[in-house]
């Protein structure tokens, strides 16, 4: 029996993941479930999954949880807040740590699990935006395995060989016999849009992904391309790749998840239907293969498969992405600080979305800021770009 916590099972991700459990009892046990608000949700798989703790984000929403599940006569213990949802990652009682919150918020619970050792299925790619280094050493220093759930961070890991899969974080890619990782995108709903149109697209029409079904901020970032400018910066961190070692490519069918393009010319693909049980299961199930629930692809009925070069007028997000990966782990946490703030400010209908990339340009360029390597600096980053973000948006709705 495997001990697992889920952070953030209200959502997107989570749902997924208790979706496999719910497929394997013989596997796995729930120690810990966790969400910001969502109490009637977390009533109900607190009924289903009976978790030894529940982790609400505010002492409110803890305080409605726990009267309701009193008069169900559950034992789970309900915690609330920040320092409660690293208790529970970090638990003497737990094996595997599912990190979904969304956004920084996912850090340090994530980190507090890394630190004791547990194994990490990491979908809250923001947390290695932030700290990637720091994230990497901590999981290398305390034998904590980091095993991406991410599906193209899931694909590029399946393509590797074995070696490489052992030592993510300090993998030698050339001593593998890797040229390239390719990550594709499928380039989201605005793929076909006049750019000049980008300007009045709504937030309804941005979260209306053509292939994946997620989160909201998720499915913004996958609007702008921002979030695979964020995988970009996860994959340099997961795989340990240079500058020539990553590829974005354009594929809009989202049939193939990445692939791997070694030094022979071969190149290694992962495939599937564009449902992240995959992922999750081949994360959970590590490394034995188990039921998803996801149905085969039927290849008599995909069609053709397209690929195209990432035009970065169109996606202008990605670009400041890629530059900021480069320049340092200042300038990701600054970048992903200020889009959280931009796409909760789109979302909200405060900017357009096109300005969602002028708010994160001007925050980087204000700031910035230099190569930091401890928890604190990145903290005050994190915070000092929020605020400057708030500022720019303050500004552009005057
Ligand atoms: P979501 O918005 O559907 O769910 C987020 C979860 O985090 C919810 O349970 C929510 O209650 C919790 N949460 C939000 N803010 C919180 C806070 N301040 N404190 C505590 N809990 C909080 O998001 P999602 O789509 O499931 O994405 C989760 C993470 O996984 C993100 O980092 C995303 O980039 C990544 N991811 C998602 C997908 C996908 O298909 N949804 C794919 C790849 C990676
Ligand atoms: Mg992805």
């Amino acid at each position: 029996m495997q001990y697992l916590t889920i952070l953030g099972s209200t959502g997107s991700i989570g749902r997924s993941t208790l979706d496999i459990v719910r497929r394997h009892p013989d596997r796995f046990v729930v120690t810990a479930l966790t969400a910001n608000q969502d109490v009637t949700q977390m009533v109900s798989d607190c009924l289903e999954f009976r978790p030894a703790f529940a982790v609400m984000a505010d002492d409110v929403s803890a305080a409605a949880l726990q009267q309701a599940l009193q008069s169900y006569k559950l034992n789970t213990e309900v915690l609330a807040g920040a320092d409660a949802l690293c208790q529970v990652a970090s638990h003497s009682s737990v094996d595997i740590v599912m990190a979904a919150i969304v956004g920084a918020a996912g850090l340090l619970p994530a980190m507090a699990a890394i630190k004791t050792g547990k194994t990490v299925l990491l979908a809250n790619k923001e947390a290695l935006v932030m700290s990637g280094r720091l994230f990497m050493d901590a999981a290398h220093q305390n034998d904590a395995r980091i095993l991406p759930v991410d599906s193209e961070h899931n694909a590029i890991f399946q393509c590797l060989p074995a070696e490489a899969q052992a030592k993510l974080g300090r993998c030698d890619l050339s001593a593998a016999g890797v040229d390239k990782i390719l990550l594709t995108g499928s380039g989201g709903p605005f793929r076909y849009t006049p750019v000049a149109d980008l300007i009045s697209v709504t937030p309804e029409q941005a979260v209306a992904h053509p292939n994946w079904s997620m989160g909201r901020k998720i499915s913004v970032d996958s609007a702008t391309m921002m979030n695979k400018g964020l995988e970009f910066i996860e994959a340099k961190w997961l795989f340990n790749a240079s500058e020539e070692q990553i590829q974005v490519i354009i594929h809009p069918q989202s049939v193939i998840h990445s692939m791997v393009q070694y030094r022979d010319g071969s190149v290694l693909a992962q495939m599937g239907q564009p449902d992240m049980r995959t992922p999750i299961a081949h994360a959970m199930g590590f490394p034995e293969r188990v039921v998803s629930g996801v149905n085969p692809l039927d290849f008599s009925r995909v069609g053709e498969l397209s690929f195209l070069p990432v035009d970065f007028e169109r996606y202008p997000c990605l670009k400041l992405a890629i530059d900021a990966c480069w320049a340092g782990q200042g300038a990701t946490t600054a970048l992903n600080a200020a889009n959280e703030i931009a796409v909760d400010a789109f979302l909200n209908t405060s900017i357009g979305f096109t300005q969602i990339h002028h708010v994160v340009a001007d925050v980087l360029s204000e700031l910035n800021p230099g190569n930091i390597d401890d928890l604190e600096s990145i903290l005050a980053i994190d915070a000092e770009a929020r605020q400057l973000a708030h500022q720019k948006i303050a500004g552009l709705s005057v």
